[in-house]
């Protein structure tokens, strides 16, 4: 968006433009910065905006389902980058501050597509100067403060409505971000294995990769999503797979182990949120390079997560023992819980 002479004589500014929810309290059934007002849609008429000002660059963060159509709708304007969007706004912010170093970051909701060029280049020079610069309005309705059941009302004169653009000196938004990493968070671990037999459909995480022979096991036999399961558990304390679902109980027989994930991610989200998973599948063959954005998709929206905080590597054993020999495929999983305060 800036040429670099002009660069050079000013700040780094990037947009962080956040799009990645839905449009259900509007009630439609798509993302309302995808909304139609006159020619343009809202996404667009952000875009303008920040294009008016001329930032160097902006991060639009958008949630996997939009990415197509907003990676259209963005195609005309320069320095235009997308990330996807976490399980809440923060760690969306996140995702879309750690896309784009800059020297000022612009935080702005991707639904208020009136945010004016001038309120924009004051919220950016007030970072500039004092570190950070935040558009507000005075508060208009009474707010009153309940302290161990006595109420006390707060003075209206003093009180402003935060809105966006919100911009901070990306030094200072970065570290107030490290500091507040979430507290009680819980880590996990688990692994499986299967044999590998003729007959059989070969799905890992959900997903049928093509192959001539598949997993056998009691039930379908994803081996990943067996080690997600359980890692998973183990991070809430609860007891594995092996005793939630055993391979003596006939309902399991053949069961699609994506209907056991939704078991478990309802048992485990019961006081945790689910910060991220990292998993890597040891076969020596099928290659699975193809199948990891399809493979982190399914976990992901089985998870409840973003497929960013969905992280899959694939490894062979270099030809070494029942796993490099093709006999069998294993997967290991770790991830991360955090209390669930809400
Ligand atoms: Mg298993």
């Amino acid at each position: 968006m800036k040429s670099n002479a002009e660069r050079s004589a000013s700040p780094d500014v990037c947009a962080i433009i956040v799009c990645a929810g839905k449009g259900e309290r509007t009630g439609l059934n798509y993302n309302k910065v995808l909304h139609y007002l006159g020619q343009k849609t809202v996404i667009e008429l952000v875009l303008d905006a920040f294009a008016a000002y001329d930032v160097s660059s902006a991060v639009i963060v958008c949630s996997p389902e939009d990415e197509a159509r907003i990676k259209e709708l963005a195609a005309p304007y320069d320095g235009v980058s997308l990330c996807y969007g976490g399980a809440t706004r923060a760690q969306s912010v996140r995702n879309g501050l750690r896309a784009q170093p800059c020297d000022v970051a612009v935080i702005h909701d991707g639904a208020r597509p009136f945010a004016s060029p001038p309120l924009i280049n004051a919220c950016i020079r007030s970072a500039v100067r004092n570190g950070s610069g935040i558009a507000a309005v005075k508060a208009v309705d009474t707010v009153k403060r309940v302290q161990n059941g006595k109420v006390s009302s707060l003075p209206r004169a003093e009180l402003y409505n935060t809105q966006t653009p919100q911009a901070f000196t990306y030094a200072d938004i970065m570290q107030d971000l490290i500091k507040s990493t979430p507290v009680g968070a819980r880590v996990g671990i688990g692994f499986d294995v299967h044999r590998l037999a003729d007959g059989r459909p070969l799905i890992l995480g959900g997903v049928t990769i093509p192959y001539n022979k598949g997993l056998d096991g009691h039930s379908d036999a994803d081996v990943l999503a067996h080690a997600v399961m359980d890692a998973l558990l183990s991070a809430a304390g609860l007891p594995d797979i092996g005793v939630l679902f055993p391979d003596t109980d006939d309902r399991y027989l053949g069961v699609s182990s994506m209907l056991l994930l939704d078991e478990v991610v309802a048992r485990v989200t019961v006081g945790h949120r689910i910060n991220n998973v990292s998993a890597v599948v040891m076969a020596q063959a099928p290659k699975l390079a193809g199948f990891i954005d399809a493979i982190r998709k399914s976990l992901s929206a089985r998870l409840g997560i973003g497929a960013d905080s969905v992280n899959v590597s694939a490894t062979t054993t270099e030809h070494m023992g029942i796993i490099g020999n093709g006999a069998a495929i294993a997967a290991s999983a770790s991830c991360m819980l955090t209390e669930n305060h809400g």
